[in-house]
């Protein structure tokens, strides 16, 4: 019998599960997926929101800026990497600038301080590449995180606290006896006094699962592009669009591993779980790009993908304890969910304080070494040596296994001894950073599915790309049709 059990190992299930491994109670996340970060929570912008932008008196007002706050010291904590670049919202006419100032406004209400405009000489300064842009909004506390880092960060340290995961796991039913929820998996049945449903695009179905349907969940997938590594330069800060008549427009951003990413547009879709990409939709994703930062090389596209909001039918966040009593929904959070967990994540504390009590956990150790060291341009080996070491030993921890991101045995040895069992190339691809280069893993996949199969006992056929309960690769546009134009 667990006292809590989160459903769904996302960045909201994963914060939730370590902010409760501070006390000492029995907790188990369950994953329909083989990994944690399997949902909308790798496939996504990767900003922490300076929180000006979401409206006050709405729950995502309220916790965008808590969240940002707690980036600092949650990433010295847990290493997964995240820095503070500041952001931009462009205004490209005098209509626009006078938006910008409602912005600020709004921000002010969030308790955001240090919102400024500033002029074209002053944004030409900092941010050379810029288009016809007459002023921006400058928010220095806006930041860039790797998500999925973030989310795996999270997950392994709440596993070190005494968390338990449970994967491959989806949940088809629950009901209550007794004040005590059975919660029904294709894998068994859980015990737990309390459930806690953040099963993001699927939350609403969790919770119709328990209680009488009181909102759903609307999926509005966005595609993005990603460019070579080191092309991150082209910017120096999240640069967004002013909002006007014709939408949000896009963003352009260094990621923290300094590629250049640009999108997401947003589609209203029928299948969730659809999130395959297409040429008219990345062109004009490009279009829009360009009024920002024109001259975008198509030739340094490497990736094209799309992510899925769970955006819910009442507009905001739902956090929430239901009423079915000991049943609570964290649902509908689309963004800015990554920069609002750690904030979400003590919220919920509370609400679970108020049903049971929380005695600490007098062993919680914060702390988790990082699996991935940042690489700059300066730290990359030249080629020859890099295709000396391709050829080492197959057992030599110092062997490169991803020719692209130069990333060796040991550390890919080091991913699979985290916690986790790791049984897809994808999820080593987000923990070592192989496969995420120039060539996308075409070099590298065997040899890290060799890797893998050797680690656990396994035929090399069972370990997959993106893991079991994952789905088929979404269908996604042919990176050369991209470069051509
Ligand atoms: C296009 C896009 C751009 C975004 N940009 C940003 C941004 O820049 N900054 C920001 O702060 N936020 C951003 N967001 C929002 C952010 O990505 C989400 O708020 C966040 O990832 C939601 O996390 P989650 O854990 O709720 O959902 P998910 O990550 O989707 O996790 C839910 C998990 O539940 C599991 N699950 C579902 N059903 C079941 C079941 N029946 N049984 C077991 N498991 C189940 C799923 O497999 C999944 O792993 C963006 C989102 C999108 C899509």
């Amino acid at each position: 019998m667990y006292d809590i059990a989160i459903i769904g190992g996302g960045v909201i299930g994963c914060s939730i599960a370590r902010e409760l491994s501070k006390y000492k109670i029995k907790t188990i996340v369950i994953e329909k997926d083989s990994d944690v970060s399997c949902g909308a929570t790798k496939a996504n912008s990767g900003i922490v929101h300076g929180g000006y932008d979401a409206k006050h008196g709405t729950k995502k007002g309220y916790f965008s800026h808590r969240g940002n706050i707690l980036f600092d010291q949650l990433n010295e904590e847990l290493n997964f990497g995240f820095e503070k670049i500041g952001s931009l919202v462009l205004a490209f006419d005098n209509e626009e600038i006078k938006t910008l100032s409602k912005i600020i406004e709004n921000g002010k209400k969030n308790n955001v301080e240090n919102l400024k405009i500033i002029d074209r000489e002053k944004l030409l300064e900092i941010e050379p590449n810029i288009g016809e842009a007459i002023g921006a909004l400058y928010c220095k506390e806006a930041g860039i995180v790797s998500p999925y880092e973030y989310c795996i960060a999270l997950a392994e340290n709440a596993i070190s606290n005494n968390v338990e995961f449970k994967f491959n796991s989806n949940v088809e039913n629950i009901e209550k006896t007794n004040d005590i929820y059975t919660i029904k998996t294709n894998l068994g049945e859980i015990n737990s006094k309390i459930v806690i449903n953040a099963a993001g695009v699927n939350s609403d179905v969790v919770s119709n699962m328990i209680n009488e349907e009181y909102f759903h969940i609307i999926p509005r997938k966005g595609e993005y592009l990603v460019y070579a590594k080191g092309y991150g330069d082209k910017v120096k800060h999240v640069v967004f669009q002013c909002p006007n008549e014709k939408g949000k427009g896009v963003l352009v951003t260094p990621t923290y591993h300094n590629n250049l990413m640009v999108g997401p547009d947003a589609q209203i879709m029928d299948d969730k779980y659809d999130t395959s990409t297409n040429i008219e939709n990345l062109f004009e994703i490009i279009e829009k790009a360009e009024k920002s930062i024109p001259n975008l090389e198509n030739k340094k596209i490497i990736r094209n993908f799309a992510g899925t909001r769970a955006t819910s039918s009442l507009h905001d966040f739902i956090i929430e304890e239901t009423k079915s009593k000991n049943f609570i929904n964290v649902a509908g959070i689309e963004s800015p969910g990554i920069t609002s967990s750690p904030a979400i994540a003590q919220y919920v504390r509370e609400l679970v304080e108020n049903i049971i009590e929380l005695p600490k956990n007098e062993k919680f150790n914060p702390n988790r070494k990082p699996n991935i060291i940042k690489k700059s341009e300066d730290d990359m080996l030249p080629m020859k040596v890099v295709n000396e070491l391709i050829n080492l030993d197959e057992n030599d921890p110092e062997r490169i296994v991803c020719r692209c991101e130069q990333v060796r045995q040991k550390d890919i040895l080091e991913a699979l001894n985290r916690g986790i069992k790791i049984t897809s190339t994808d999820g080593i691809k987000r923990r070592t950073r192989a496969g995420m280069g120039i060539c996308q893993g075409k070099f590298c996949e065997p040899r890290v599915k060799k890797i893998i199969a050797k680690r656990y006992n396994m035929k090399e056929e069972d370990i997959t790309t993106r893991g079991i309960g994952s789905g088929s690769e979404p269908n996604r546009v042919e990176i050369m049709k991209l470069r051509k134009k």
